[in-house]
């Protein structure tokens, strides 16, 4: 397109200059003729007007030499030769010459011009001849039109004339050659500025264009570049955790697996060292210092990593405070070691963030092998625990007496899966009351995974696996759905409470519903109000992206629900999200309610401060894991709203809640006793 408009541009300067001067010559060409015709006009005029009845009066006498003779009037072509030597504009003149030997005249001999005009003015008098030369360093246009006898006068007069030439004048016979001349300079030089600005013009608009098109052209490309750096980023982001740049579990095992399959098949040796690290009491810092801080350090940790690590070394982000690195070359068992060593001095080290300086560790599983990654990383993990259990700020190289660890940790994945596959998880329930009154108010939903002996696995040992296995989501929104499809059976005044895991939200499984659309879509299948589920959630649910959890907690407020912190007062609380938190209820941890005993001052005093704390915050409260009658009376004076508790009944399924159901609704019929906590209300057993 460039090169187009520069072929339009060379073409005007090289045409217009030419267009242009072709134009002005053109126009004085036409001038000439005009002012020669005029010149003709007037001579005729002249001489039948003037010339001719002067002679017929016989008064004055025409003449060539008229100057200085009172009777003397000049002849029409002396005249008319007069009049335009008057005319002072220099720019044009009048030349009248012919061969013929006028007296007076000898003095005007021909030149080249005229005598080639005079030649064919005798054949073809209607010719005009044209040509432009220099004089005196300027261009001249000189036209030429044959001078005839045009009236009778003019014949009547030469044929008589004694100086005439000739006598046998007729009308139309050529008697000289008629020149215009015209300096014709001024009209270039006008028609070369007018060229000037036109190509200038032109120039100017094609530049104008040029750089309009390049401004366009960058802008498009700009777009590009830039929707490609998008593309690349968004690629980035599905590979890598946004927050390090470590890459993400997916794309850790993936690449990790690509390279064993690879150095397996270029036959070189395809073990790799796997390193598990966790960093201790993450979750305090997080609590302590603020989820800004938190991430700092989680940033900082990556980075000190990193120092440590080759290039081509790989490091993954698996959770809030989890990473893998993989080495993939010259690995054995004693430089493995030395590597996590080195890491866990590195994090013991301490950091320097904007506002802390903090000290840290990190636990360190080591998995040496080639096989599955996944499996490699379960025994790193496994390796971790065995660190961790060890102390903290420990590495464990994986060994023979983890296997069976590994074996069972294989085993309730495999389980969980199948379970949740074939829809055998169960929902049992366990009943909250009152303190007060002791009335049935709702009931728990607790997970259940059985474990094909009749027996269930406990739900600590499951969660945080299934958590790991990306499977809490579909486990998570199977529970929502049961426990509310259980409720909507139940009467209207009785609640349900799920609990939630943190990887519910924030859409932490990846493709997982939104925790706010699974529950809203558990509600309106069970067609149970709101206002009767109540979600349990704990303080890990704030460890990262508090922003984004925040806004799912208030959107599942505002589907009506009720949010229940749970586990209250274990960790490391902090206070200063309490109040930010759309929360109506807290759960005291049942380790409280355990220590929870006349003579236990300091359990007394934990009590009462979380009581008077939830009372300002307007929150109701919850005991759980009452066990005594003691434990419920002092909660139930300590001004706790509600108790949960073996003391009440054990969690149990669905079926068994009938009793419980009833006898809630006898005691309803029974005179209302105000009762204080100095005995259970209700009972059941498991
Ligand atoms: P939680 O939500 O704090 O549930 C209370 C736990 O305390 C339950 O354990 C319950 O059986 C137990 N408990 C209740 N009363 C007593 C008592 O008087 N004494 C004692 N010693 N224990 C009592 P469970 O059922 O083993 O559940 C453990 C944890 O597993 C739950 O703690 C909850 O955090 C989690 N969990 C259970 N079901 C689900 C679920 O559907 N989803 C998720 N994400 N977590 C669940
Ligand atoms: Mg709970
Ligand atoms: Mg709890």
């Amino acid at each position: 397109m460039i090169a187009l408009i520069a072929i339009g541009v060379g073409t005007v300067w090289l045409y217009v200059p030419q267009a242009m001067q072709a134009a002005a010559i053109d126009a004085a060409h036409r001038s000439n003729i005009d002012v020669a015709e005029q010149i003709k006009i007037t001579r005729g005029y002249y001489t039948q007007n003037v010339v001719a009845k002067a002679t017929a009066a016989g008064t004055l006498n025409p003449t060539a030499i008229h100057a200085g003779d009172p009777n003397a009037i000049p002849l029409p072509a002396t005249f008319v030769q007069d009049i335009s030597n008057l005319l002072t504009q220099r720019a044009t003149s009048l030349a009248l010459v012919s061969p013929y030997p006028w007296p007076h005249r000898a003095d005007r001999t021909m030149d080249d011009f005229q005598r080639r005009a005079w030649e064919i003015f005798r054949h073809d008098p209607d010719r005009i001849i044209s040509a432009t030369e220099v004089r005196n360093g300027q261009r001249v246009l000189r036209v030429a039109i044959s001078d005839r006898m045009t009236n009778e006068a003019c014949v009547a007069c030469h044929n008589t004339d004694a100086y005439s030439p000739r006598h046998d004048w007729k009308i139309g016979d050529v008697r000289a050659v008629m020149e215009v001349k015209r300096v014709i300079e001024p009209y270039l030089a006008a028609a070369d500025q007018r060229s000037q600005r036109i190509i200038l013009g032109v120039a100017g608009t094609a530049f104008l264009v040029i750089l309009l098109m390049t401004a366009i052209a960058m802008a498009v490309a700009r777009s590009m570049r830039s929707k490609q750096e998008v593309d690349r980023h968004v690629v980035f982001l599905a590979h890598h955790d946004a927050m390090t740049g470590a890459l993400n579990r997916s794309r850790f095992v993936s690449l990790l697996t690509d390279v064993i399959a690879q150095s397996k098949k270029a036959g070189v040796s395809a073990d790799v060292a796997l390193f598990y690290v966790d960093v201790d009491r993450f979750k305090e810092v997080n609590d302590r210092l603020g989820h800004a801080a938190g991430d700092q350090l989680i940033k900082a940790v990556v980075a000190r990593l990193r120092e440590r690590l080759r290039d081509d070394d790989m490091i993954g982000r698996v959770g809030g405070d989890e990473f893998v690195i993989a080495r993939i070359r010259d690995v054995d068992a004693a430089d493995a070691m030395a590597l996590a060593e080195a890491i866990v001095a590195d994090v013991a080290m301490p950091f320097a963030l904007a506002r802390h300086t903090l000290s840290v560790s990190a636990s360190v599983g080591v998995r040496i092998g080639a096989g599955e990654v996944e499996d490699m990383m379960r025994a790193a993990d496994v390796a971790l625990y065995h660190a961790k259990s060890l102390g903290r700020s420990q590495a464990v190289l994986f060994s023979e007496d983890m296997q069976e660890e590994l074996e069972a940790r294989r085993h309730l994945e495999q389980t969980i899966r199948d379970t949740s596959r074939d829809c055998r998880f169960e929902l049992h329930f366990q009943p909250l009351l009152s303190a007060n009154d002791r009335r049935l108010h709702g009931f728990e939903a607790l997970l259940r995974l059985p474990d094909g002996k009749g027996g269930y696995i406990p739900p600590v040992q499951f969660i945080r696996v299934a958590e790991e296995i990306g499977m809490i989501g579909t486990i998570g929104a199977w529970a929502l759905g049961e426990a509310c499809r259980a409720a909507a059976r139940w009467p209207d005044h009785l609640t349900v409470a799920v609990n939630l895991s943190p990887l519910q939200f924030a859409s932490r499984q990846g493709s997982d519903a939104s925790i706010v659309d699974v529950v809203a879509d558990a509600l309106t299948r069970s067609g149970l109000a709101p206002h009767r589920l109540e979600l349990e959630v704990t303080e890990s649910v704030l460890l990262e992206s508090s922003e984004v959890v925040i806004g799912e907690l208030h959107a599942l407020k505002s589907l009506g629900t009720t949010l229940v912190l749970d586990d209250f007062g274990t960790g490391y609380s902090s206070l200063s999200y309490l109040w930010k938190l759309p929360f109506d209820r807290l759960k005291i941890d049942q380790s409280f309610v355990a220590a929870l005993r006349e003579e236990s001052r300091p359990s007394l005093q934990v009590v009462r401060t979380i009581m008077a704390l939830s009372h300002a915050l307007s929150m109701k409260v919850t005991a759980e894991g009452v066990e005594t009658d003691e434990q419920a009376s002092l909660l139930t004076e300590l001004g706790c709203g509600q108790l949960q508790g073996y003391l009440f009944g054990r969690p149990s399924p669905e079926a068994d809640l009938a009793g419980l159901v009833l006898a809630d609704f006898q005691a309803g019929q029974a005179p209302v006793k105000p009762r204080r906590a100095d005995r259970p209300g209700l009972t059941v057993s498991a």
